[in-house]
Protein backbone atom coordinates (compact mmCIF):
# COMPACT_ATOMS: atom_id res chain seq x y z
CA UNK A 1 0.00 0.00 0.00
CA UNK A 2 1.61 3.36 -0.94
CA UNK A 3 -0.03 7.12 -1.57
CA UNK A 4 0.74 9.55 -4.52
CA UNK A 5 2.15 12.82 -3.54
CA UNK A 6 2.62 15.46 -6.11
CA UNK A 7 4.65 18.59 -5.31
CA UNK A 8 2.78 21.66 -6.88
CA UNK A 9 3.70 25.48 -6.94
CA UNK A 10 4.97 28.70 -8.82
CA UNK A 11 8.31 28.07 -10.84
CA UNK A 12 11.56 28.23 -8.66
CA UNK A 13 10.22 27.57 -5.17
CA UNK A 14 12.25 24.27 -5.32
CA UNK A 15 9.98 21.41 -6.30
CA UNK A 16 12.34 19.79 -8.46
CA UNK A 17 15.10 19.81 -5.71
CA UNK A 18 12.61 18.23 -3.36
CA UNK A 19 11.72 15.99 -5.82
CA UNK A 20 15.32 14.65 -6.29
CA UNK A 21 15.85 14.65 -2.81
CA UNK A 22 13.08 12.20 -2.13
CA UNK A 23 13.55 10.39 -5.32
CA UNK A 24 17.49 10.29 -4.72
CA UNK A 25 18.20 9.93 -8.36
CA UNK A 26 18.03 12.95 -10.70
CA UNK A 27 15.31 11.99 -12.72
CA UNK A 28 14.50 15.63 -12.68
CA UNK A 29 16.39 18.06 -14.18
CA UNK A 30 17.35 21.45 -11.91
CA UNK A 31 18.19 24.34 -13.35
CA UNK A 32 18.42 27.87 -13.35
CA UNK A 33 17.61 28.27 -16.97
CA UNK A 34 14.22 28.13 -18.76
CA UNK A 35 12.93 25.53 -20.52
CA UNK A 36 14.77 22.48 -18.40
CA UNK A 37 12.08 20.78 -17.35
CA UNK A 38 8.60 19.67 -19.01
CA UNK A 39 5.50 18.64 -17.24
CA UNK A 40 4.92 15.96 -15.05
CA UNK A 41 7.76 13.71 -13.57
CA UNK A 42 7.14 10.55 -11.48
CA UNK A 43 9.77 9.08 -9.34
CA UNK A 44 9.71 6.61 -6.00
CA UNK A 45 9.93 8.69 -3.20
CA UNK A 46 11.99 7.84 0.56
CA UNK A 47 11.63 9.12 3.35
CA UNK A 48 12.99 7.33 6.36
CA UNK A 49 10.46 4.58 6.43
CA UNK A 50 8.08 6.30 4.40
CA UNK A 51 7.35 4.89 0.27
CA UNK A 52 5.34 6.57 -1.86
CA UNK A 53 5.09 8.04 -5.41
CA UNK A 54 6.18 11.35 -6.00
CA UNK A 55 4.73 13.55 -9.08
CA UNK A 56 6.99 16.62 -10.13
CA UNK A 57 4.76 19.18 -11.58
CA UNK A 58 7.31 20.93 -14.01
CA UNK A 59 6.83 22.82 -17.68
CA UNK A 60 5.95 25.82 -15.96
CA UNK A 61 9.83 27.39 -16.36
CA UNK A 62 9.32 28.01 -20.24
CA UNK A 63 6.92 29.70 -20.28
CA UNK A 64 5.77 33.73 -20.15
CA UNK A 65 3.52 35.40 -17.58
CA UNK A 66 0.43 35.85 -19.78
CA UNK A 67 0.03 31.76 -20.39
CA UNK A 68 1.69 30.65 -16.96
CA UNK A 69 -1.70 31.16 -14.67
CA UNK A 70 -3.17 29.00 -17.43
CA UNK A 71 -0.83 26.32 -17.85
CA UNK A 72 -0.08 26.20 -13.93
CA UNK A 73 -3.82 25.37 -13.69
CA UNK A 74 -3.69 22.89 -15.96
CA UNK A 75 -0.54 20.89 -15.08
CA UNK A 76 -1.85 21.18 -11.33
CA UNK A 77 -5.66 19.85 -12.06
CA UNK A 78 -3.61 16.77 -13.58
CA UNK A 79 -0.82 16.34 -10.68
CA UNK A 80 -3.66 16.97 -7.98
CA UNK A 81 -6.62 14.85 -9.42
CA UNK A 82 -4.15 11.82 -9.62
CA UNK A 83 -2.92 12.56 -6.22
CA UNK A 84 -3.28 11.57 -2.69
CA UNK A 85 -1.46 14.16 -1.15
CA UNK A 86 -0.51 17.25 -2.42
CA UNK A 87 2.63 19.19 -1.22
CA UNK A 88 2.10 22.83 -1.94
CA UNK A 89 5.53 24.62 -1.49
CA UNK A 90 6.63 28.04 -1.43
CA UNK A 91 9.74 30.39 -0.95
CA UNK A 92 9.97 30.65 2.24
CA UNK A 93 12.84 33.44 1.33
CA UNK A 94 10.87 35.27 -0.88
CA UNK A 95 7.42 35.24 1.24
CA UNK A 96 4.01 34.60 -0.12
CA UNK A 97 3.50 36.13 -3.83
CA UNK A 98 0.17 37.61 -5.57
CA UNK A 99 1.09 33.77 -7.87
CA UNK A 100 1.44 31.67 -4.38
CA UNK A 101 -2.41 33.19 -3.20
CA UNK A 102 -4.04 32.42 -6.61
CA UNK A 103 -2.65 28.85 -6.57
CA UNK A 104 -3.38 28.89 -3.17
CA UNK A 105 -7.21 29.62 -3.80
CA UNK A 106 -7.63 27.45 -6.57
CA UNK A 107 -6.27 24.21 -4.01
CA UNK A 108 -8.46 24.96 -0.84
CA UNK A 109 -11.31 25.04 -3.76
CA UNK A 110 -10.52 21.80 -4.90
CA UNK A 111 -10.30 20.29 -1.10
CA UNK A 112 -8.16 17.15 -0.52
CA UNK A 113 -5.40 16.49 1.17
CA UNK A 114 -2.97 19.29 1.15
CA UNK A 115 0.74 20.40 2.98
CA UNK A 116 2.19 23.66 3.29
CA UNK A 117 5.83 23.66 2.69
CA UNK A 118 8.34 26.26 3.14
CA UNK A 119 11.40 25.79 1.00
CA UNK A 120 14.50 27.61 1.51
CA UNK A 121 14.12 28.06 4.90
CA UNK A 122 17.73 26.71 6.10
CA UNK A 123 19.31 28.24 8.84
CA UNK A 124 16.65 31.55 10.31
CA UNK A 125 16.35 32.60 6.03
CA UNK A 126 12.66 31.56 5.70
CA UNK A 127 11.06 32.47 9.23
CA UNK A 128 8.89 34.78 8.23
CA UNK A 129 8.30 33.43 4.52
CA UNK A 130 7.18 30.61 6.51
CA UNK A 131 5.31 32.53 9.45
CA UNK A 132 3.37 34.52 5.82
CA UNK A 133 2.51 31.19 4.97
CA UNK A 134 -0.18 31.14 7.57
CA UNK A 135 -2.03 33.67 5.74
CA UNK A 136 -2.73 31.66 2.85
CA UNK A 137 -5.11 29.17 4.82
CA UNK A 138 -3.74 25.58 4.06
CA UNK A 139 -2.82 25.25 7.68
CA UNK A 140 0.92 25.34 9.47
CA UNK A 141 3.28 25.73 6.72
CA UNK A 142 6.64 23.36 7.23
CA UNK A 143 9.42 24.85 6.87
CA UNK A 144 12.32 23.14 5.07
CA UNK A 145 15.07 22.80 2.76
CA UNK A 146 15.36 20.85 -0.29
CA UNK A 147 18.87 21.83 -1.30
CA UNK A 148 20.42 21.14 2.55
CA UNK A 149 17.93 18.57 3.57
CA UNK A 150 16.98 20.31 6.63
CA UNK A 151 13.20 19.93 7.79
CA UNK A 152 12.81 16.54 6.42
CA UNK A 153 12.03 15.22 9.91
CA UNK A 154 8.92 18.02 9.88
CA UNK A 155 7.43 16.50 6.67
CA UNK A 156 7.70 13.42 7.59
CA UNK A 157 5.70 14.21 10.61
CA UNK A 158 2.73 15.60 8.38
CA UNK A 159 3.04 12.51 5.79
CA UNK A 160 3.20 9.87 8.43
CA UNK A 161 -0.23 10.42 9.50
CA UNK A 162 -1.69 10.02 5.82
CA UNK A 163 0.68 7.28 5.00
CA UNK A 164 -0.97 5.49 8.40
CA UNK A 165 -3.98 5.82 6.26
CA UNK A 166 -3.24 3.87 2.92
P1 LIG B 1 11.25 24.43 -9.32
O1 LIG B 1 11.16 25.36 -10.50
O2 LIG B 1 10.16 24.71 -8.34
O3 LIG B 1 11.32 22.99 -9.71
O4 LIG B 1 12.61 24.80 -8.55
P2 LIG B 1 14.06 24.10 -8.65
O5 LIG B 1 14.08 22.85 -7.84
O6 LIG B 1 14.48 24.02 -10.06
O7 LIG B 1 14.94 25.18 -7.83
C1 LIG B 1 14.98 26.52 -8.24
C2 LIG B 1 16.19 27.19 -7.61
O8 LIG B 1 16.04 27.23 -6.19
C3 LIG B 1 17.50 26.46 -7.91
O9 LIG B 1 18.50 27.43 -8.10
C4 LIG B 1 17.74 25.68 -6.62
O10 LIG B 1 19.09 25.43 -6.40
C5 LIG B 1 17.17 26.63 -5.57
N1 LIG B 1 16.76 25.92 -4.34
C6 LIG B 1 16.02 24.79 -4.25
N2 LIG B 1 15.88 24.41 -2.96
C7 LIG B 1 16.52 25.33 -2.21
C8 LIG B 1 16.73 25.48 -0.80
O11 LIG B 1 16.31 24.68 0.04
N3 LIG B 1 17.43 26.59 -0.40
C9 LIG B 1 17.91 27.50 -1.29
N4 LIG B 1 18.58 28.54 -0.81
N5 LIG B 1 17.76 27.37 -2.63
C10 LIG B 1 17.06 26.30 -3.08
MG1 LIG C 1 11.22 22.08 -11.58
Amino acid sequence: PTFKLAIVGRPNVGKSTLFNRLVGKRLALVDDQPGVTRDLREGEGKLADLRFIVVDTAGLEDVDDDSLQARMRRLTDRAVAEADVVLFVIDARAGVTPLDQTFADILRRRGGRILLGANKAEGRAGLSGAMEAYSLGLGEPIPFSAEHGEGMEALYAALQPIADTF
